[in-house]
């Protein structure tokens, strides 16, 4: 069976964008600031973009804000750089835009609704699949109540995730409301990497675990701390 390549595709998708003559809108569902750093360096180029931060999976709400509130400052510093036209050089466009932010509902029972039954199924599992459908659902519904042509996730950058089973699962949910999902693995292309190189620019909060409480204990179990 022949592997899809997100990357390449998403590339493809693009070039096509560029023929036309409006500013295609985007839905980025985020998981963290860390992650959403390189994708929206890259993704801000061609699109504009609005981050959707619905993350009812990190269960502690202490952390969860920490993480919202990281999220919002890293919009900030981006915003400034088009404001101020002032851009890195590395990455560097004219077309950049103003990134907007929609923050989601916060309500954790929705997830461990979501995951019941696959509480004990390992990072990466069963468990998973159900949080990225609990998240990618709500970002497909949002997308399609605000107008937003595409929709896709920060969540393909992590090393941790399945890109195939992420993209499987964005593409049923964008398909359900009748938008498109962009197919994606922003870790590819040295996208992780930069993505830390950012994270360490930015001074961003870098977490350890996951999110949820089952991803907690088992970064815990670990280090040896439980
Ligand atoms: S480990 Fe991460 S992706 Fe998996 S269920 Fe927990 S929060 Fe969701």
């Amino acid at each position: 069976m022949n592997r899809r390549n997100y990357a390449k595709e998403l590339e493809n998708r693009i070039e096509e964008f560029g023929k036309r003559k409006e500013t295609p809108r985007l839905l980025l569902h985020a998981c963290c600031a860390p992650c959403s750093s390189y994708c929206l360096e890259y993704l801000r180029q061609f699109f504009d973009v609005t981050v959707f931060f619905f993350n009812p999976n990190i269960t502690e709400e202490a952390e969860y804000r920490k993480r919202v509130i990281e999220e919002k400052r890293l919009i900030d510093e981006y915003n400034a750089q088009v404001e101020s036209n002032r851009f890195d050089g590395m990455h560097s466009d004219e077309r950049a835009r103003k990134i907007e932010i929609i923050e989601g509902d916060y309500d954790p029972g929705q997830f461990y609704e979501a995951v019941s039954g696959y509480e004990d199924c390992k990072e990466g599992g069963e468990r998973c699949r159900k949080c990225f459908e609990l998240r990618l659902s709500e970002t497909a519904r949002v997308a399609r109540r605000n107008g937003f042509e595409y929709m896709t996730t920060t969540l393909t950058i992590s090393p941790l995730k399945n890109a195939d089973v992420l993209n499987e699962v964005g593409e049923a949910c964008a398909q359900k409301e009748g938008i498109v999902f962009l197919p994606s693995d922003f870790k590819k292309k040295n996208g992780y990497k930069r993505s830390i190189e950012l994270a360490y620019m930015f001074g961003l909060y870098r977490q350890d675990f996951c999110g949820c409480s089952f991803s907690k204990a088992q970064r815990e179990l670990e280090k040896g701390l439980s």
